[in-house]
């Protein structure tokens, strides 16, 4: 029999077994017995306080055979469908995922058909804060005409992001963080029902670490009747907490060594919404590399005092590594660490350290270069007898330069001169009419070195978009799907003016920016032999060291 989580398990059924949560509950029910159901929920609050679970028994309020009830029974057909999370009238949407975009898409139609089971159709919005522009406008049609058998539950730990235009549509309900207090006499029941003994430090212990969260309690609780014999102990709840922090820094430097930003970026987001401290976590992560440097050369394992489990983990870990990277990573983490103690945002430290360490290519620093340097000699099959020397502007970099060494055979068919870029002063003003998006897209390596120079944080986000077409005073930059950070942060204001600065300086023309999600995931198309060799990794790369664009494609 395979073990079901505590949190499953334990999910409440009824407004009454939910905990910490009364005046939800109660104006919930009070308006289910009145008839006074809106169109449109908001649940907003911090994690796991039962955001999702209340909205299930609020679709069982609804549709339960002896309804609408404040007490559903529980038992009926359309009950138990709900609970099992097979009803054909109670969809779940997470907007956070791809399926999520297309889901929202369909939402606009299929929310018109009428129920087929119960009285009404409710559709349970999860992560409303991720929501694209696209799918946030698609459902605010559906929020301002909405269908007399449908109820909309949008729940989100962040409704600051959400649009004022969707949050004014909707009947707002916050869940506040539970009470250690609550906390405590919920898991002191669970583990008598379960059948173990807790001393009471280790369920204070665990309600501190659980934040007001019941679903991190409950999980923490859940680890420990596993690992502990005998009565679990406050010492028994340090030894589990710790293992966490370590899982986490392991997958964190997994991301980091697979270069996936946009799952170092989620992690960060999750442990942070979990309430860890960013330092703490940058820390963990600073250990963690230096564990990986001890474990590369080889044979050191003794050194590090850890779990056999953790140890065996490093190992693998360390042989997929280099010692520069590690070294990159030690360095990049520490100045990060440094900065976060006076920062006000020390997230946005910790965030923008891991996507220099996922994206070397564009780090400014010395060690950057040498990854940057090292990736284009493997890729031109050049020998790197002697490092050529790191070119720290444009100005020191040479003028022309020359393909160096063989060519071999992994190289392209396509030989791309790369000029250095004229001034932009000699550069004619383009008219309003003129400009079309082959504009953007010839001039786009220009365009981002020059969000380079204003803002390094910018590049950053701004590397990964392609441009996609040119809508009215609208340029629209594609990013691929799971880069909602990124969009995030280029819609920022202070941004944002940076790209349109940087687009007005180099093409004399005011666009605005925009920022889409791509759909599925295909690599966007880039139309244009220039733009193709701009894609060329190769040539990207000598674009990106030396500053320049492609004037030429020759078929070698
Ligand atoms: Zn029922």
């Amino acid at each position: 029999m395979s073990h079901v989580s505590f949190y499953r398990k334990w999910r409440p059924q009824s407004f009454e077994e939910l905990i910490g949560q009364e005046r939800v509950t109660r104006t919930l029910q009070n308006a289910i017995r009145t008839g006074r159901v809106v169109h449109a929920y908001l649940f907003a609050g911090h994690r796991g306080t039962g955001k999702t679970t209340t909205a299930r028994i609020l679709a069982k309020a609804l549709n339960c055979a002896q309804g609408p009830t404040p007490t559903p029974d529980n038992t009926c057909p359309n009950c138990q469908a709900i609970a099992g999370g097979h009803s054909l009238d109670v969809i779940e949407i997470d907007a956070a995922s791809n399926r999520g975009i297309e889901e929202i898409r369909e939402l606009r139609d299929r929310i018109r058909l009428a129920p087929t089971e119960g009285r009404k159709k409710i559709y349970i919005i999860d992560e409303a804060h991720m929501l694209t522009t696209e799918a946030a406008n698609a459902l605010l049609k559906t929020l301002e005409e909405p269908p007399e058998h449908a109820v909309l539950v949008l729940v989100t730990t962040e409704p600051h992001r959400l649009p004022p235009t969707i949050l004014s549509r909707c009947q707002r309900f916050d869940f506040r963080r539970v009470s250690q207090r609550e906390i405590i006499a919920r898991l002191r029941h669970i583990a008598e029902t379960e059948g173990f003994a807790i001393e009471d430090a280790a369920l204070t212990l665990i309600a501190t670490a659980a934040d007001g969260s019941v679903r991190d309690a409950e999980s923490i609780l859940d680890q420990l009747g596993a690992f502990a014999e005998g009565p679990i102990s406050a010492q028994d709840v340090q030894a589990v907490l710790g293992i966490l922090a370590e899982e986490v820094s392991l997958r964190l430097a997994a991301s980091v060594l697979a270069r996936d930003a946009p799952a170092a970026l989620e992690l960060v987001g999750q442990v942070i919404n979990e309430g860890k401290d960013v330092r703490q976590v940058m820390r963990t992560l600073l250990d963690h590399f230096r564990d990986l440097l001890v474990l590369r050369p080889g044979g050191a394992g003794e050194v590090i005092d850890t779990t056999e489990r953790r140890l065996q983990a490093l190992r693998e870990q360390a042989q997929t590594t280099t010692v520069e990277e590690i070294l990159r990573a030690l360095n990049v983490l520490s100045a990060a660490d440094a900065e976060a103690r006076w920062s006000p945002q020390p997230r946005l430290a910790l965030e923008i350290a891991l996507i220099r360490l996922c994206r070397p290519e564009m780090d400014p620093t010395l060690e950057g270069l040498r990854t940057r340097i090292s990736a284009l000699e493997q890729r031109l099959g050049t020998a790197a007898a002697a490092a050529p020397p790191a070119p720290t502007s444009r100005e020191s970099a040479p003028a022309k330069p020359s393909p160096k060494g063989p060519l071999n055979a992994t190289t392209p068919a396509v030989v791309a001169v790369v000029a250095p870029p004229p001034g932009l002063e000699h550069e004619a003003p383009l008219a309003a009419s003129t400009v079309v998006i082959e504009d953007v897209r010839r001039s786009w390596a220009r365009i981002l070195e020059e969000v380079k120079r204003t803002k390094m944080f910018c590049h950053a986000l701004l590397i990964e978009g392609v441009p996609l077409g040119i809508e009215g005073d609208y340029l629209v930059v594609g990013l691929r799907a799971g880069y909602n950070f990124h969009l995030d942060h280029l819609h920022r204001p202070e941004n944002r003016s940076v790209v349109e600065g940087a687009i007005a300086r180099v093409l004399r023309q005011h666009l605005r920016l925009r920022c889409t999600i791509l759909d599925g995931e295909a690599e966007p198309q880039a139309a244009g032999p220039a733009v193709t060799a701009q894609t060329d990794p190769v040539v990207a790369k000598a674009m990106q060291l030396f500053g320049g664009e492609v004037v030429e494609i020759k078929d070698a």
